[in-house]
């Protein structure tokens, strides 16, 4: 496969980018290797500026449920650039999308709109805090909640309750408002809730792990921490950046039947545009100004264009809920596919799958149910398995903790071939 021009590019880039990306995952470095530049996507392929056709399953890391360049995201796009890009006053299509997101998510009744899945955890995080006159929050190791202070936080050594910053320029004041607990282990939320009676705001979290790699909730767990935030006056967050309008029209929290007091969202809602929005109970999202006290705000928030690509991709979804069925249908062929695969060549692998989102570790510990366990993976082996899928036309994320997509856009025959091509990869892999 040639990479010349894309190569080329990389080193131009990196004189006047830091590490020449825009988001550090693109540079392909936990897989010791270097990024294709894309120059065009269309359905389920992109293609590179070398000449180089993938069929895609990063989907730019989640939002493009309906493949590339999906007509009538781009028509509306089309349409609504026209007008202007932004007026910084309101207008109708805000409103058009903000009723289809409280129909779609009845858990939301009003919803603000932002630009990225990391401002609307960060919004949702202060209004929760003023809400409940809180400071503390709980988050699960393993989760991403995009690049929030408060939320690039890791374990200390000792300890779970000991957080420490996971970033340089994250202050040891902010990490030490920031509980850590083990996902799919309630009794670690509990612990923490004794430790530190009314003073947590919210727990928040993925309500399918998709950022350690993809780890469903066990069953019970969501409900349990339900339960849990309840009897102790704490808001229950879903960061459904990933999993809001991919795992069913009402997102993880439908699919699961569990109803959070908070919601955020990204990725999807915005049709391959920076969006991203929260939303909940009446009674908490007033205390937003200009109602309330709970400040937040932003220049381009609800700007026209994102609005109606958001729009057109929303109503599709709304319209067309067999989607999810297909999706389903396309992402169980995958999963059997891939098991297969492990089983004919003997490597040891565990398959996480929930709906359209997938993961294949590297990893002999039989189930992956958090952080932990996803750690047991083999890193090196994921790179050289990358290496191969890409090189074969599959494009799939650059690190072992991170999801498959699979979309509307991908036919059964990309499936196939990914499974074929799969073996393959595997085969090379057990007998380089
Ligand atoms: C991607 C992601 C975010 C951050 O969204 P950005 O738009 O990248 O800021 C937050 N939460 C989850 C679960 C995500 O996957």
């Amino acid at each position: 496969m040639k990479r010349e021009k894309s190569n080329q590019e990389f080193e131009r880039a990196k004189r006047v980018i830091p590490g020449g990306v825009n988001s550090p995952v693109r540079a392909f470095k936990s897989v010791q290797s270097t990024p294709a530049f894309i120059s065009h996507g269309k359905g389920a392929r992109i293609f590179d500026i070398d000449g180089n056709e993938y069929i895609d399953f990063v989907g730019s890391w989640g939002p493009l449920i309906l493949g590339h360049a999906f007509p009538a995201v781009i028509d509306a796009i089309e349409e609504a650039v026209r007008k202007g890009t932004s007026f910084g006053a309101p207008t109708v299509k805000e409103t058009d999308v903000a009723e289809l997101i409280c129909n779609m998510v009845p858990s939301v009744e009003k919803v603000r709109m932002v630009n990225s899945g990391t401002e609307a955890t960060m919004s949702a995080l202060r209004l929760a805090r003023g809400f409940t006159g809180r400071e503390k929050v709980i988050k699960f190791a393993g989760c991403y909640h995009g690049h929030v202070d408060s939320f690039l936080i890791q374990a200390g050594s000792g300890a779970l309750t000991h957080s420490v910053p996971d970033s340089m320029g994250v202050t040891r004041g902010t990490a030490s408002d920031t509980l850590l607990a083990e996902y799919n282990n309630p009794e670690s939320v509990e612990r923490l809730f004794s430790g530190n009676q009314n003073k947590i705001a919210a727990v928040i979290l993925e309500p399918v792990a998709g950022n350690m790699g993809v780890v469903p909730p066990a069953p019970g767990f969501l409900d349990r921490l339900r339960k849990l935030t309840q009897e102790n006056g704490a808001l229950l967050i879903f960061d459904e950046v990933i999993t809001g309008f991919r795992l069913s029209g009402g997102g993880a929290q439908e699919y699961y039947d569990v109803t959070p007091d908070i919601t955020t969202l990204g990725k999807i809602i915005g049709g391959g545009l920076p969006v991203g929005a929260f939303g909940g109970k009446k009674e908490i999202m007033d205390y937003l100004a200009p109602e309330g006290g709970v400040y937040q705000a932003g220049t381009l928030a609800g700007n026209p264009v994102s609005m109606a690509a958001g729009y057109a991709m929303l109503k599709f979804l709304n319209d067309h809920p067999e989607i999810y069925k297909e999706l389903e249908d396309k992402g169980a062929t995958l999963e059997e596919g891939i098991r297969e695969n492990l089983g004919k060549t003997g490597i040891p692998g565990v398959v996480n799958r929930v709906g359209s989102m997938m993961t294949l570790f590297f990893s002999n510990a039989g189930q992956i149910y958090s952080y932990k366990y996803a750690l047991t993976a083999n890193t090196a082996m994921y790179a050289g398995y990358f290496k191969l899928a890409v090189e074969n036309g599959i494009y799939i994320a650059p690190s072992q903790f991170e999801s498959m997509f699979v979309s509307y856009a991908h036919t059964r025959e990309d499936i196939e071939e990914t499974v074929a091509k799969n073996l393959e990869a595997l085969r090379i892999l057990k007998n380089p």
